[in-house]
């Protein structure tokens, strides 16, 4: 056991590293998990006990909280490993912000940075063997927290979890996908919790989903819940279109999920004098556009995929074809910036790479 200051941190090591027996070339993701992570309670109004662990099941109460009422919250970013097989972690600040904005309005406590930032430099660094090198692949990092008391009553729990822990990514490749416009189901509504990331909006999601699956689409286009007649998100995605060489995308209202991608993206549209126009793109405006041929370009943006192409929308039992990936200059061009920058090929001149 060793001590680290500032944060006051305790650091179990594992005895039986499992790096050993896996292929980082191939990991299985979200199965396959690092040796350590990172715990924290929250107990009589203030985070204790905060330490690095081996990563290790956690036993709960059948009455605890979170399983009940559904205090939950979760972030999702990235680190990889540069030429020089030193660890990069993209805009982790941008993650530390957002889950406090989530715990907000969950009526739940926000975590210090020192111990989300610190907490998350730390782990990385012990687990820094584990960052996959190889071309395309990355460590997912999952920080969650959640409601611990076993009490069933209905109010915000007293007690709660804060964990971090890391699945190394294989090569993430992303195919173009095919959506539908959801005009029946509802991601988000305005006053609900759609900008926060709460693992209740993601239930939510999976009736409407599995629906569009039947379908034989991979994806659904989230709509407003009042008209639906507006696109919000593309499954859990923020979604751009270019229309007549401007993007349009969604602003970032309390139905919109305020993604890190989203934000990354149009700072590099401003800088490179792409006009950007943060309302919500017209279901019908998207459909006119795509028939009179001013539709250049429609992609989902997010941490998993960084830019995913949308090649097909179906709309009320229509398909409507899109153009051609490779025709696509922006989001090819945005796409490969941004990989350049998380993994170190290019220098970092906004501050958005902490390097551990
Ligand atoms: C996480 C998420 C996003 C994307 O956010 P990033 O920070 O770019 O990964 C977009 N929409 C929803 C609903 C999400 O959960």
């Amino acid at each position: 056991m060793e001590n680290t200051l500032a944060l006051d941190l305790t650091i179990e090591k594992t005895a039986h590293s499992r790096l050993s027996q896996v292929d980082l070339k191939q990991p299985i993701f979200g199965r396959t998990f690092t040796d350590h992570m990172l715990s924290a309670d929250y107990m009589g109004g203030k985070w204790t006990n905060v330490r690095i662990m081996p990563y290790q099941d956690i036993s709960i109460s059948p009455a605890l909280s979170a399983i009940h009422y559904g205090q939950s919250i979760f972030e999702g970013l990235k680190a990889y490993k540069n030429a020089e097989g030193e660890v990069l972690c993209f805009r982790p600040d941008e993650n530390f912000k957002r889950m406090n904005k989530s715990a907000v309005r969950m009526c739940m406590p926000t975590i210090p940075e020192e111990i989300f930032m610190g907490g998350l430099r730390e782990l990385l660094n012990l687990d820094r063997d584990w960052v996959p090198a190889g071309e395309g692949c990355s460590l997912y990092i999952r920080p969650v927290m959640f409601a611990t008391d076993a009490f069933i009553g209905l109010r915000p729990s007293e007690t709660y979890k804060f964990l971090i822990f890391c699945s190394p990514a294989g090569v993430y490749y992303s195919a173009p996908v095919k959506v539908k416009v959801e005009t029946r189901y509802t991601r988000a509504a305005e006053g609900g919790t759609g900008a926060a990331k709460a693992a209740g909006n993601y239930a939510a999601a999976m009736y409407p989903t599995k629906l569009a699956y039947q379908e034989g689409f991979d994806q659904v286009l989230w709509t407003d819940a009042k008209e639906h007649r507006y696109i919000e998100e593309a499954g859990s995605m923020n979604i751009m279109f270019i229309i007549n060489g401007t993007i349009i995308t969604a602003p970032e209202t309390d139905t919109v999920l305020p993604g890190i991608t989203r934000k990354s993206v149009l700072q590099l549209a401003r800088e490179w004098g792409v006009p950007v126009e943060e309302r919500k793109p017209g279901v019908a405006e998207v459909i006119q556009a795509i028939q009179n041929g001013t539709l250049q370009e429609a992609f989902g943006v997010g941490t998993a995929a960084t830019i995913a192409h949308i090649k097909t929308i179906g709309y009320e039992g229509q398909l409507y074809e899109l153009p051609d990936v490779a025709n696509r200059p922006f989001s090819n061009r945005v796409y490969q910036e941004l990989e350049d920058i998380k993994r170190g090929r290019k220098a970092d001149t906004r501050g958005w790479v902490m390097k551990i």
